[in-house]
């Protein structure tokens, strides 16, 4: 077995995983993938973390590996910019597919309640973020000022929810 390789138990499979995410809005196409990696290939955020893949993920949901892709921090990662399904041949949308996991994992307890709010507020702040980068490389007035005190009191905010809880 090659060091990459994983050992799966199909003792803890759930084989309805895929049905139960496919029967929601959005996540329809899911049983559809045939696992051709293009939209890892086409995913900007695989090209800078090579740990997170979503045909491995997709491929993880259709074997039934739940507790593992609900608990997974993957799922947290994927920044919805809808490359993959641009380009995936099979309309498999997994941006929507990755909104339906994450809700799931939240009402299944895998991920705390206030997770889905918080990934909003990171979106809002990359948001902002990035038009404060645009507009200084544009060389423009931007089009609304950008309070950016706000921006680092956001992310200071962003990050004291997600420091890890202090021991002792
Ligand atoms: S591009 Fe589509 S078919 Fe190919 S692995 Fe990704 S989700 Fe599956
Ligand atoms: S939507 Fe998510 S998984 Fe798809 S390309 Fe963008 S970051 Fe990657």
């Amino acid at each position: 077995m090659k060091d990459d390789e994983e050992v799966v138990s199909t003792a803890t499979l759930d084989p309805r995983f895929k049905f139960d995410l496919a029967s929601r809005p959005g996540a329809e196409g899911l049983t559809h993938c045939y696992s051709c990696g293009t939209c890892t290939a086409s995913c900007p955020v695989s090209e800078i973390d090579p740990s997170y893949a979503p045909s491995k993920l997709i491929r993880m949901i259709l074997w039934g590996m739940k507790d593992e892709v609900l608990s997974s921090n993957l799922i947290w990662m994927c920044a919805m910019c809808y490359n993959c399904s641009f380009n995936c041949p099979q309309d498999v949308r997994f941006a929507d597919i990755m909104r339906v996991v994450r809700e799931v994992s939240v009402e299944e307890g895998f991920a705390p309640p206030d997770r889905l709010a918080l990934m909003a507020e990171i979106d809002r702040f990359s948001q902002m973020l990035r038009q404060l980068i645009l507009d200084r490389l544009l060389k423009q007035p931007p089009q609304e000022p950008i309070d950016e005190a706000l921006l680092i009191q956001k992310a200071q905010e962003i990050l004291g929810e997600m420091s890890p809880p202090k021991t002792g």
